[in-house]
């Protein structure tokens, strides 16, 4: 039997049309939803996610604007440009895509954006809410995401044991506050790169979030029969029999679909979920700054 697919793009869209008539509200009082994007050098993956961000604005009905910085750009000028969009009335949310080129401190560009401004939700005021029990906020947008595809899938998980391999402050790390939270009440063990059998822990899982960044890295041996898997992963994997010569794959095996009971897919699962929370967020910035 082969897993139900968990369709993020569908659940998305639902939540972008649900957005629809909070941003009419807004233009109403001649208020605009205005989204920022700071992109820093010319990485193509970083380039098709921005275009994806912008598209989605354009679906919505949210303004956005895009701020291209050359790759060689010092630390104080892109803060200079993040403290210019701070003090801009008319911008609601900023983000900053990431991955920045080496040697600037992405968490100290992050802390520069104004909490309220935080759509990406990586304010470090903003994940602190999140720690303290508080997930009413701007929270960081993939976690936030893939919370929306469970509740929207009627995903119960009370007591259940829920793995989250990957420990990073934008996915893993938050991921593993938002399942251990009061009133969603999972049991959660969060793995990384020094933790020891890996296989075993997984096989006790009854939901695996893969968020490494490996392509194919978890393996159907390691799946319990009827688990529930999110793969956060996105990793270009060479195809020379297609036009671009890639195709995009997750952190899973495709076979984990023959032995789990719910899957995300690669592409199509937890992206355009990550994209509706931008969303999300700009509109929940705009109504606070615009009270
Ligand atoms: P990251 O590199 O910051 O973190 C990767 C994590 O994986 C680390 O915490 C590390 O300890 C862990 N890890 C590495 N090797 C491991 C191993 N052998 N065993 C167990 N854990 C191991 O990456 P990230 O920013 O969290 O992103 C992870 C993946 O998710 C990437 O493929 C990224 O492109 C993707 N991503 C997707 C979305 C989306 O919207 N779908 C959003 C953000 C990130």
């Amino acid at each position: 039997m082969s897993a139900t697919v968990l369709d993020g793009k569908k659940i998305g869209r639902v939540i972008e049309e649900e957005l629809f008539h909070r941003i009419t509200n807004l233009q109403s009082k001649e208020i605009a939803p205005h989204l920022a994007v700071v992109i820093v050098g010319d990485d193509p993956a970083s380039h098709v996610y921005v275009r994806n961000k912008e598209m989605a604005c354009e679906r919505c009905g949210i303004k956005s604007t895009r701020i291209d910085l050359d790759g060689n750009i010092s630390e104080e000028e892109i803060l200079a440009t993040v403290n210019m969009l701070n003090s801009d009335n008319s911008v609601h949310g900023i983000l900053v895509q990431s991955p920045l080129p080496k040697g600037i401190n992405e968490s100290m560009v992050t802390d520069a954006i104004l909490p309220e401004k935080d759509v990406d939700g990586f304010h470090k005021m903003n994940l602190g809410r999140l720690v303290q029990g508080d997930s009413s906020g701007l929270l960081p947008c993939t976690p936030a995401g893939i919370m929306k595809i469970l509740e929207s899938s009627d995903i119960e998980l009370s007591g259940k044991n829920a793995l989250v391999i990957g420990r990073s402050r934008i996915v893993g790390m938050p991921m593993s506050i938002l399942l251990a939270q009061r009133g969603i009440d999972a049991t959660v063990t969060i793995a990384h790169s020094r933790t020891k059998n890996l296989s075993e822990i997984c096989r006790k899982a009854d939901l695996v979030v893969a968020a490494i960044g490996k392509p194919e890295f978890v393996k159907s041996e390691w799946i319990k029969s009827g688990a529930i898997v999110i793969d956060v992963g996105i990793n270009r994997v060479e195809d020379s029999s297609r036009k671009s010569g890639y195709r995009l794959v997750g952190d899973v095996d495709s076979d984990v679909s023959k032995v789990a009971g719910y899957i995300t897919p690669v592409p199509g699962g937890v992206g355009p979920m990550t994209i509706a929370m931008l969303m999300s967020n700009t509109i929940m910035a705009t109504e606070s700054q615009s009270m």
